[in-house]
């Protein structure tokens, strides 16, 4: 279906007409953006005159000036609403899509970690506020945003599971066995949503310092906490102490091999 669909563009007929099989390179000049110069992020096609652009560029020109009503590489008039011709080119985006197939994971991943960055920032320096819709929430009961009180809000428990963030700190626990202490991480605040679970702390801590995640414990309040449980299950458990950021502590396991203990 996407072969055909390609082969479709009037311009892939050009390139096939003239050269025989198209190459990666010869597609590629033809999925990327005349705004951004980068391949095609989520394709808007104007429908008046066919050009293509990434939907945030073509947003963006459009609405960053108001007398501009002009298609902005081939100058078609748009008239007075331009962003009304402008729609959403799956066809183009999936070609792209399959040329370069980890381009769109990386380059979500890239966004979630540069959010993700930008809210640790903002929490150093009291500014961080949370998401619109959480917001929205917390002003239903108390017309305050702070982190303090998403934070509180979060740990009644009244608002959505999946949604909200929970804050906790990661420090390696001083085992009185050298060999099972582990390093400092990089960062120790971490954000993340509340129904995350702590093997997914212990992959963070893996792709951190590299430690296999089998060797890793994890604890709160020096007691051992399952692969399985939420970190919200932990805060109301075992941290039980909602006005604090949680502290998750972690070691190398102690392997136990047939009855004698034996350190890793
Ligand atoms: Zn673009
Ligand atoms: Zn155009």
């Amino acid at each position: 279906m996407l072969e055909s669909a390609i082969e479709s563009l009037p311009l892939m007929q050009y390139i096939i007409g003239m050269k025989g099989e198209p190459t990666k390179a010869d597609m590629m000049q033809y999925l990327t953006c005349w705004l951004c110069k980068g391949v095609y992020r989520d394709a808007h096609t104007i429908n008046e005159c066919m050009c293509t652009y990434c939907k945030g560029c073509i947003y963006k020109y459009f609405t960053e000036n108001a007398t501009r009503y002009k298609c902005p590489s081939c100058h078609s008039e748009l008239g007075g609403k331009p962003l009304e011709y402008v729609v959403r080119d799956q066809i183009l985006q999936n070609i792209v899509d399959s040329l370069i197939p980890d381009f769109k994971e990386r380059d979500d991943k890239l966004k979630s970690i540069l959010l993700k960055r930008l809210n640790e920032k903002r929490i150093q320096k009291g500014t961080y506020k949370p998401p619109v819709s959480i917001q929205k929430q917390t002003q239903s009961v108390n017309n305050t945003t702070t982190t303090e009180n998403t934070l509180s809000q979060n740990s009644s428990g009244k608002q959505n599971v999946n949604i909200v963030d929970i804050e906790f700190k990661l420090v390696p626990l001083n085992d009185e066995d050298v060999n099972l202490r582990m390093p400092e991480l990089p960062k120790k605040l971490k954000i993340s949503q509340k129904n995350k679970t702590i093997l997914t702390v212990k992959k963070h801590i893996n792709k951190l310092i590299q430690e296999a995640i089998d060797n890793i414990e994890i604890l709160c309040k020096n007691f051992p906490v399952a692969d399985s449980h939420s970190l919200e299950y932990i805060r109301k458990t075992k941290w039980q102490n909602n006005s604090k950021t949680m502290v998750l502590q972690y070691k190398r396991k102690r392997k136990i091999v047939g009855n004698n203990r034996q350190d890793i």
